[in-house]
């Protein structure tokens, strides 16, 4: 974990900068449709406390988008123990560890869920559109999908934050709280 408190209004400039894509596409889901089912919220929520955001302030977050939705007593009701749970304040008390590269690799998602690596959940063409649509140009998307149309969904991974950051190594990653971090670092942050 971080040591500062990271702020949920800072989520949607951190999301463009330093979110691997598995953790961008899941801010983006919820912000447009208000609502991720179950993984994507263990993905997403368990990440977001990784990077340092507060119980308090991930309450806030996730009451404030699925009320957009629904009222706030079924929130209540249904979601809040979920976040508690999260962050090891009920149920079994365990202070949940966040998603490692190799097990949302392994979750399988189906339509309409934002969880998994969209390395190899995407198919080839949407994933192109989707690196264009965050500024890659043609043949840096290229250089991702080297990679990743040859199953190696990590080292593309680390190749878009090679080409993303300016990095003179590309990192090897294995964890999107490591991709984070290191992000942070290369940003002087
Ligand atoms: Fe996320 Fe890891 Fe996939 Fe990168 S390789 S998008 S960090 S799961």
């Amino acid at each position: 974990c971080r040591d500062a408190a990271v702020p949920i209004e800072s989520l949607d400039q951190l999301s463009k900068t330093s979110m691997p894509l598995c953790m961008r596409i899941c801010h983006e889901h919820i912000r447009a449709n208000h609502h991720i089912k179950h993984t994507g919220r263990m993905q997403y929520g368990l990440f977001l406390k990784g990077i340092g955001v507060t119980l308090e302030d991930s309450l806030r977050f996730w009451r404030e988008e699925f009320t957009k939705k629904m009222d706030a007593d079924k929130f209540t009701r249904s979601y809040e123990y979920n976040i508690y749970h999260n962050y090891g304040k009920k149920g079994s008390m365990v202070n949940y560890t966040p998603y490692s590269c190799a097990k949302i690799i392994k979750d399988v998602a189906g339509p309409g869920d934002c969880h998994g690596c969209p390395y190899k959940n995407m198919d080839q063409g949407s994933l192109k559109s989707k690196l264009s649509s965050y500024g890659l140009s043609a043949s840096a998307i290229e250089e991702v999908m080297f990679f990743v149309s040859r199953g190696h969904y990590q080292i593309g991974c680390g190749k878009y934050f090679q080409l993303t950051h300016n990095s003179p190594v590309e990192p090897s990653i294995n964890h999107p709280n490591n991709y984070f971090e290191e992000s942070q670092m290369a940003m002087g942050n």
